[in-house]
């Protein structure tokens, strides 16, 4: 049997690896049309920034030490040009020599990964613009960088995802004063706005500025000095500017092969990644698949999924149909100076665009027991379906323990999980790494108050539009009297939880009552005092004023 692979990185190298392992009989060869295969692309911006000090580092293998191991035909520098479907072979480049051949296949992968998306901008070809998506792209933007660097000099991110933020934070490591630019209304789009809004406001504390809701429209050279210009017209100098806007499978290979491609614009495959031609397979970037809760087909960018499907598509390969994949639900991280954000599952906008409908709870707690030393707090956000409580997506912010409980919901969210099992979940726990409640408990007991009608939540957003539309409605800031003096919300009112009881006669029963404290805990305990004591329409703010704060618009100044 032979198996021919198209691209050496992240899905290439893992499934030939994993080939051989399961056939020590096969012949395998491997193109790949950079010079280097397996390296790390995660770690390409931590190089960039001096954190990952030695180049070598980024190479998990060479091509001499993987064909040796695997005993696999290693052909770096080497392009596959055509696919010719009917004769089971693909025409080659050797790039070092520029010669044309042809290798023939019995079972052909392809994993050609993404392309970065370059906007036809003007003045998008001048010098000192970059994308970063392999290990030349990286050397070209560090010896860049490193020529450039001046006092004062300026680095521009067009693009504020997770590669973005990791870039912004590296450039500024080495020098940089660095602006963010985009397009969205916030950065980090597959985080909702009160968990963006916490990553925004750390980059500001960090030096960073962000210019969202403001997209790139041109690049111009004045005074022999780059600026990007923005919609708005505003003009930012800088020394460099690097281009962060999004990928898009590289299908170019097996579209004019004729292979199916998808309504994201992926390739194709079944459940055993197996293309529209049933000798050829395909996975990682380059792929659509659906989505495990919309199930709809979507292309999703990531490394783990990368590799599980090289995993699988091997087995397929060898063994047909034996090992179905299961897709993807975007489990994503990325550490942002010294906060980390991550998300997985669906964001509001991503739900309200499959037409799911939603509710959701923010909780701020504690990343391990408050009074073992150390500590600090986390905000974690959670997506459901108020029908039946499934889960529908997740997002965390703080400075520890937030991939703990990012990855405990993205494995729920894979196997249609429910608030149910965050509250059933178990966590190893000791004062230094946890609190008995963990985090994702706590969310999946809010959630379940919720779903129990033991509270009404109200959002930060919808309490602004309450606040505009002029309803008549009363408003109680639970906080003690020193916490509602440090800030609260336009026409809130004052009755510390502790004291509510003695207050209830003084507090109109027939009106809208909103309620809220810091975090939503005491808004809760005074939500359900009122409810049960004849107040019918109570809702409880979600996160409190430490996420209003952040998001909303009538805030009051400290008295
Ligand atoms: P790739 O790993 O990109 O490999 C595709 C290879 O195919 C390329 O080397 C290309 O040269 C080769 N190729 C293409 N066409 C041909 C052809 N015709 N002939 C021969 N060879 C060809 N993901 C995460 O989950 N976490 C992260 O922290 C993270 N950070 C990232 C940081 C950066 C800077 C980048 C660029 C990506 C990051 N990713 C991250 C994404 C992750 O690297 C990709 O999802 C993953 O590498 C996809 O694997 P792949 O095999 O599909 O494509």
């Amino acid at each position: 049997m032979k198996y021919v692979i198209v691209g050496g990185v992240a899905g290439g190298a893992s499934a030939a690896a994993r080939l051989r392992r399961l056939n020590e009989d096969a012949e395998i060869v491997l193109f790949e049309k950079g010079e280097h295969i397996s390296y790390a692309n995660c770690g390409l911006p931590y190089y960039i920034g001096n954190t990952i000090e030695e180049r070598k580092k980024l190479f998990v293998q060479t091509p001499v030490s993987f064909g040796n191991r695997y005993d696999v035909d290693v052909r770096t520098l080497n392009e596959v040009t055509t696919i010719h479907r009917d004769r089971k072979v693909v025409a080659v480049k050797n790039l070092h020599n520029g010669k044309e051949y042809e290798e023939r296949y019995d079972v052909l992968l392809l994993s050609p990964g993404a392309l970065p998306v370059v906007p036809p901008v003007p003045g998008v070809d001048l010098p000192n613009i970059f994308t970063l998506r392999n290990v030349a792209d990286c050397d070209r933007i560090k010896a860049q960088a490193v020529q450039l660097l001046e006092e004062q000099a300026e680095a521009v991110i067009v693009g504020g995802g997770f590669i973005g933020l990791e870039m912004a934070e590296n450039l500024q490591k080495i020098g940089y004063k660095v602006t963010i630019v985009e397009k969205a209304p916030h950065i980090l789009t597959p985080l909702d706005w009160p968990m963006a809004a916490i990553v925004q406001q750390h980059l500001s504390e960090k030096g960073v500025r962000v210019l969202a809701g403001n997209g790139l429209s041109a690049f111009e050279e004045r005074d022999s000095k780059l600026h990007v210009i923005l919609e708005d017209g505003t003009s930012l100098p800088c020394q460099l500017a690097i281009l962060s806007i999004g990928v898009r499978p590289n299908v170019q290979l097996a579209r004019e092969a004729g292979l199916a491609i998808g309504e994201a614009g992926g390739i194709s495959v079944n459940s055993y990644l197996q293309t529209s031609d049933e000798s050829i397979y395909a996975v990682g970037d380059a792929i659509e698949f659906p989505h495990p809760v919309t199930g709809k087909p979507y292309c999703n960018f990531l490394a783990g999924p990368a590799n599980l499907q090289a995993r699988i598509v091997a087995m397929n390969m060898v063994y047909p149909e034996s090992t179905p994949y299961m897709g993807s639900v975007a489990t994503a991280i990325a550490k942002v100076f010294d906060l980390t954000a991550a998300s997985t599952g669906l964001s509001e906008a991503a739900l309200q665009r499959a037409g799911i409908s939603f509710q959701t709870v923010i909780v701020h707690p504690a990343a391990h027991a408050t009074y073992y030393p150390g500590g600090s707090p986390m905000s974690l956000k959670l997506n459901f379906s108020p029908e039946d409580g499934q889960v529908l997506g997740a997002q965390a912010v703080g400075k520890m323990n937030v991939d703990k409980q990012i990855d405990t919901i993205s494995l729920l969210l894979k196997h249609k999980g429910t608030i149910y099992d965050l509250i059933y979940s178990e966590h190893a726990y000791a004062p230094p790494y946890a609190s008995a409640k963990s985090p994702v408990m706590f969310a999946g007991m809010v959630a379940e108050n919720i779903m129990a009608h033991l509270m009404n939540p109200i959002q930060a957003a919808d309490l602004d539009q309450l606040i505009d539309s002029g309803e008549e409605f009363q408003l109680l800031d639970v906080r003690e009297i020193k916490e509602f003096k440090s800030g609260t919300i336009q026409g809130a009112e004052n009755y510390p939880v502790d004291e509510l009881r003695e207050f209830l006669e003084d507090i109109p029963q027939d009106k809208k009552t909103v309620v809220f404290c810091e975090v939503g805990l005491r808004g809760y305990v005074a939500s359900r005092i009122l409810m049960q004591s004849g107040f019918e329409n109570v809702y409880n703010l979600i996160g409190g004023m430490r996420t209003y704060r952040l998001v909303g618009k009538h805030n009051v100044k400290p008295q």
